[in-house]
């Protein structure tokens, strides 16, 4: 689900021409979570149809990786991250989201798929959201139920893909095999904590912006979200509008199960 590590260029103080680096990640994360509900209460203001709101997000995602790219130069994983381009294993689980990434990703899959792939993969979509309906977490584990988006271990999304999937990350690919083999709800993944904590943070901030700007906030699940939101006809615009329209895809609990205060590194 994660980026691989990729190193950036260093960042200059445009005054003195000295990289600044961060002095404390939470911090850090914390004002990326305030940058980002100011940014999303400014796009929607403006917004005024799904493309606007796509490309907002698209802003808002760029801000975030950029974030992650800055945590990784300044305080490196202690060991490699481990997730690549065809590794699926942790794709088995229950994604929750924020109402924007929905919309996001339904535009995207509106304007990137033709109409019979978008047929498929809705069907797709369809199928894991009657088989997981009211299930727990755990019931995704217990039952290998695969992402709908998850195609020959890449992620069919992998551009707008949620903030719930850009969060987790492995230093452990022996861990996660085991996990995926065993189906142990104990198995132990380390995990790089300030990836996490940053894409939270961001999250955190867009939920944030759009309760203050006075829209459905909630979070959803991916599955059920998504169908809604591929079948509205006007969708976007009647939540911009401040239609409540996702009510029936809210998870139970008000926070994501990600949402743990994060050390330099710890276990999934
Ligand atoms: S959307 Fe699905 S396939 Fe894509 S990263 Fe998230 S869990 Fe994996």
């Amino acid at each position: 689900m994660a980026k691989p590590v990729k190193k950036r260029k260093n960042r200059q103080d445009s005054a003195s021409g000295m990289k600044k680096p961060v002095q404390d990640p939470a911090h850090f994360a914390m004002e990326k979570a305030f940058t980002v509900s100011r940014k999303i209460k400014k796009i929607l203001k403006q917004a005024r149809s799904a493309e606007d709101l796509a490309a907002g997000m698209l802003e808002i995602l760029s801000l975030a990786d950029k974030a992650c790219e800055v945590i990784i130069d300044d305080f490196p994983p202690p060991h490699p991250i481990a997730c690549k381009k065809g590794c699926g294993y942790c794709c088995r689980v229950k994604v929750e989201a924020t109402i924007p990434e929905i919309l996001h990703l339904a535009e995207y899959m509106k304007k990137t798929l033709t109409p019979p792939a978008l047929a498929v993969v809705r069907g797709r979509i369809s199928s894991v959201s009657l088989k997981t309906s009211a299930r727990e977490e755990n019931y995704w584990v217990e039952q290998g139920i695969i992402c709908p988006f998850l195609v020959d271990d890449s992620c069919l999304i992998h551009p707008v893909r949620p903030f719930a999937c850009r969060c987790i990350n492995s230093m452990d690919i022996v861990g996660c095999r085991k996990f995926f083999e065993t189906k142990d709800p104990e198995t132990k993944i380390l995990q790089y904590s300030y990836q996490k904590q940053v894409y939270t943070a961001c999250e955190m901030g867009l939920q944030l912006g759009v309760a203050q700007a006075g829209l459905e906030a909630s979070w959803v699940e991916l599955t059920r979200a998504l169908l809604i939101a591929l079948d509205l006809r006007k969708g976007t615009k009647d939540w911009l509008a401040g239609k409540v329209l996702f009510a029936s895809a809210y998870v139970k609990d008000p926070l994501p199960w990600y949402m743990e205060k994060a050390g330099h590194q710890s276990h999934i």
